[in-house]
């Protein structure tokens, strides 16, 4: 997803309260100086993601790095990923070149989106709680069954309250996931976790992932 500022993580999508919120700076600040000041050279990542990350690069340092992967904030990462019903996040069989999927799944480690629970039993050392996965699963069934209910009722009123709780709730690509035969819902989705309309075709109202960028 490219959110220009939401309340949401870049990478894990989970709501981010104002004490568990991270700014990053892509840029390392003291590089590039007046960069780092500038709105696009920020993502907004919560302090679980933003951690991983930071040992993740720590461990890996290499030059060159920062243009080997897919970021929220340059590529569409939406269509990079597969969402299933475990909480469980792929690098998608959509992509269409083996660097794309590469790009793709470096930020999937980077970001620790396919931690599993055993590696975060060995992360809550780090003193953080990891609860990604089961919150992801969660969010998957709760949008399975706002989905049921707007199948027998689609109405507006219906749809608003869908909205809301995805909003509550979190988790866009995961809604988009589930509402992938609902347009209209995915517009709203949109709108509502502040994605870049451009990341999607309307053409046909479908509202499909759009490839743009570097992937
Ligand atoms: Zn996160």
């Amino acid at each position: 997803m490219i959110a220009a500022m939401g309340e949401f993580c870049a990478y894990c999508e989970r709501p981010i309260e104002a004490m568990n919120l991270d700014v990053e700076h892509i840029k390392p600040q003291k590089k590039h100086g007046k960069l780092a000041l500038t709105w696009n050279n920020f993502l907004l990542a919560c302090t679980s993601c933003n951690t991983y990350k930071r040992h993740y690069q720590g461990a890996i340092r290499q030059t060159g790095i920062l243009r080997k992967q897919a970021w929220p904030h340059l590529d569409n990462t939406f269509f990079a990923y597969s969402y299933d019903q475990h909480g469980r996040v792929t690098v998608s069989t959509g992509l269409g070149s083996v660097e794309h999927q590469q790009m793709a799944q470096r930020t999937l480690e980077m970001a620790g989106l396919d931690r599993t629970p055993a590696v975060a039993a060995s992360y809550q050392s780090l003193g953080l709680v990891y609860d990604i996965t089961s919150r992801r699963g969660k969010a998957w069934n709760k949008a399975q069954i706002a989905l049921a209910a707007y199948q027998q009722n689609p109405t507006d009123i219906q749809r608003q309250s869908i909205l809301g709780q995805a909003e509550e709730t979190g988790f866009f690509s995961i809604w988009m996931s589930v509402f992938a035969a609902h347009p209209d819902v995915k517009s709203g989705l949109v709108t509502t976790f502040k994605a870049a309309p451009a990341c999607f075709d309307g053409m046909g109202n479908q509202l499909n992932p759009r490839q743009i960028g570097r992937i």
